[in-house]
């Protein structure tokens, strides 16, 4: 099937490897998974970045991987989905590589599915500084689980934070409002270390970007944490450079 064919190699040659040069300094790299397991957030299309085969995903993030210099001693790992779709030996390749470049704090993505699994993942990279960053996405219990369909049940942000150090937060929806998104903001910095605010973009899914609720983001909130060094703004979802 030709459009197969070419979604596929759109897929393979997507950007891998950037360095983020604001704020928290760090290289990143989009490595390739068996496929995020939940897979039903109704404006995601990243999940499609996957694969079945371990070996060929190995393959592909070893090369990725080959990137990684260790200049700013500080890397973060996401894969369209939880790190935890890895294969074995992409985790250790993950593991030697900051080992051999002086690497010491590394960031992973991971579904709130998983936090249970989360202990033993810090305990394998007891060497590093681990941060676990969680798509949040809001507060909101109701806009997520009934728009944003998250599947994170619980609605308490100091249990939805326990396990995770970060959180990515999506913003530029219909329904959101500058209230909600400053909450969002205003609880996302009591509770986590970092926050990551995305905009929502056009992509292959159904749900569209809001462009009043965007211009209220860009006139009212972008100003005010534009310098926040604990705040990463990504207006288009390519701007870590990859993708
Ligand atoms: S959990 Fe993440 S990767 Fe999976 S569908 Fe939702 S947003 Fe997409």
């Amino acid at each position: 099937m030709p459009c197969r064919v070419l979604w596929d190699a759109f897929l393979y040659y997507m950007e891998r490897y950037s360095k983020i040069l604001e704020k928290e300094k760090r290289e990143i790299v989009l490595l390739r998974g068996r496929g995020c397991v939940y897979g039903k957030c109704p404006f995601c299309d990243y999940h499609l970045d996957k694969c079945a085969d371990d070996n060929a995903n190995y393959l592909l993030n070893s090369d990725v991987l080959s990137q990684v210099t260790g200049e700013f001693d500080n890397l973060e790992v996401i894969n369209s989905g939880s790190v935890f779709e890895l294969d074995s030996r992409t985790l250790n390749l993950i593991k030697a590589v900051c080992r051999d470049r002086n690497i010491s704090t590394i960031h992973f993505e991971s579904h709130y599915l998983y936090k249970e699994k989360i202990p033993a993942l810090r305990r394998d990279f007891s060497e590093f500084n681990v941060k676990m960053k969680l798509g949040l996405e809001t507060f909101d219990w109701a806009f997520r689980e009934k728009v944003l369909k998250k599947g994170i049940p619980d609605r308490r942000p100091e249990i939805i934070s326990r396990c995770f150090d970060e959180a990515n937060f999506l913003f530029g929806i219909s329904g959101q409002t500058l209230a909600s998104m400053e909450q969002d903001i205003i609880l996302g910095l009591t509770y986590f270390e970092r926050i990551c605010l995305n905009i929502m973009c056009e992509n292959s899914t159904s749900v569209r970007p809001d462009e009043e609720v965007i211009s209220v983001f860009r006139e009212k909130i972008y100003p005010k944490y534009a310098e926040n060094n604990r705040v990463d703004i990504l207006i288009e979802n390519t701007d870590f450079g990859v993708g």
